[in-house]
């Protein structure tokens, strides 16, 4: 008998199992629009010319392949605070950031998990939108949190559902912990306003909640960096202490290099020194130290005033396609199909995603039927469409939902 004939098989993961049956599927027609990885308008992977650049940067300076230190390059972390926090950033100018490299978002999320649960000392209760990444669940419960959640997406408008996002934020325990998202919310595509943010502030502090930011996309939702960093200056300037999540994987297009960082605000100096080493404490019997080349190539960009401007307006160049898409889209449903139902929605939602409103059952008859694959609660990738393939998804969803 093998030591192994208890493990149960579990469940395949939701969003990476929707490409295995998308490349099992051989009609021509197909369209992934399951994985949130931006595609070109040929529906390629899309290489930055900006990091392609970086990279030969890199190359050039024929770097070693030594180690790490356990909280990473010092310079791209000290230049991805920057990007988050802002030049003006009193924290930052007071050297009373604590930050570190991390494995991309997951990695940065999963280290702030682990030091929240270690060190935060008013609870260990922690809110999660209703819905959020589907990661984030076991993510926090495995760094031993509770997960419990609040009122974010309104079914009936398809929209923010701010009235319960306020209830339930001012009904938690006072000190919880509540996670944003920075812009760009996954699955729905729906952000807060400017002036929504400022009230979400008010009652974070009202209720002395401990605000964690996890921003995926910076750059992503707007088209820019700093419009997208809203929230979390907003916070900052408000006197707030945060914690900070952040990835390159989108608005770099860096998903498989891993780069990300953790970062939390402290009082000081000193104590950011303080939390710097209980990170490493955290780190160093996880990972030892982070992968080196894909933090020199961000690095590189960060560094590069020329390569920064590049990379910039290649971002925007991403976002601008997919609110392109979003324009067409809606165009073809609500005005020359007139598909049954109100489509605003997928014009005014932002970043990668569209909620589409879509039900499990035209999911799945999307699938079989029309070869097109989406997660089961209607999330599209808005990157996945291109003019090739558009006009025959939304004749798609038009017969799902007739
Ligand atoms: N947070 C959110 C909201 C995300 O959508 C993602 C990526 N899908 C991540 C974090 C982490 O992604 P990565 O680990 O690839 O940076």
């Amino acid at each position: 008998l093998s030591v192994w004939s208890n493990v149960q098989a579990g469940p395949p993961d939701a969003i990476l199992g929707i490409t295995e049956a998308f490349k099992a599927d051989k009609d021509p027609r197909k369209i992934n629009l399951g994985v949130g990885a931006y595609r070109d308008e040929n529906g390629k992977p899309y290489i930055l010319p900006s990091v392609q650049k970086a990279e030969e940067i890199v190359l050039a300076s024929v770097p070693n392949k030594e180690y790490l230190p356990i909280t990473g390059l010092p310079e791209f972390t000290r230049n991805a605070a920057l990007l988050a926090y802002g030049t003006e950033s009193t924290p930052l100018k007071e050297g009373a950031v604590a930050v570190t490299q991390s494995i991309s978002g997951t990695g940065a999320l999963r280290i702030g998990g682990e030091f929240l649960a270690r060190h935060y000392p008013k609870s260990k209760d922690i809110f999660l939108p209703a819905p959020t990444w589907g990661n984030h669940i076991p993510l926090f419960r495995d760094s031993g949190l509770n997960v419990r959640s609040y009122r974010y997406f309104n079914k009936e408008t398809v929209g923010l559902d701010f009235a319960g996002l306020k209830a339930d934020l001012e009904a938690a325990p006072e000190g919880a912990i509540v996670l944003l998202h920075a812009c760009a919310h996954n699955p729905t595509g729906i952000d807060p306003t400017p002036e929504q943010w400022a009230q979400i502030s008010d009652i974070v502090k009202e209720k002395k909640l401990f605000p964690f930011f996890d921003m995926a996309y910076q750059g992503f939702a707007s088209g820019s960096t700093t419009k997208d960093a809203f929230a979390v200056r907003h916070f900052v300037e408000q006197g707030h202490q945060v914690a900070l999540s952040q990835s390159f994987a989108k608005n770099m297009g860096l998903y498989g290099e891993r780069v990300g960082a953790f970062s939390v605000t402290t009082a000081d100096a000193a104590e950011k020194a303080r939390v710097d080493s209980q990170l490493k404490i955290i780190i160093r019997p996880m990972y030892s130290n982070p992968p080196v080349n894909g933090a020199r190539i961000a690095n590189a960009i960060l560094s590069n005033a020329d390569l920064y401007t590049q990379w910039e307006s290649e971002v925007k160049g991403m976002a601008d396609r997919i609110i392109s898409m979003r324009e067409k889209l809606y165009n073809s449903l609500q005005k020359e199909l007139n598909t049954p139902g109100e489509w605003g929605h997928i014009k005014s939602q932002i970043g990668m995603f569209s909620f589409t409103g879509l039900n499990p059952s035209q999911t799945k008859a999307l699938a079989e039927k029309a070869h097109v694959y989406m997660t089961h609660d209607g999330r599209i990738s808005m990157a996945g469409l291109n003019g090739g393939n558009i006009e025959y998804f939304a004749q798609s969803v038009d017969k799902a939902v007739r």
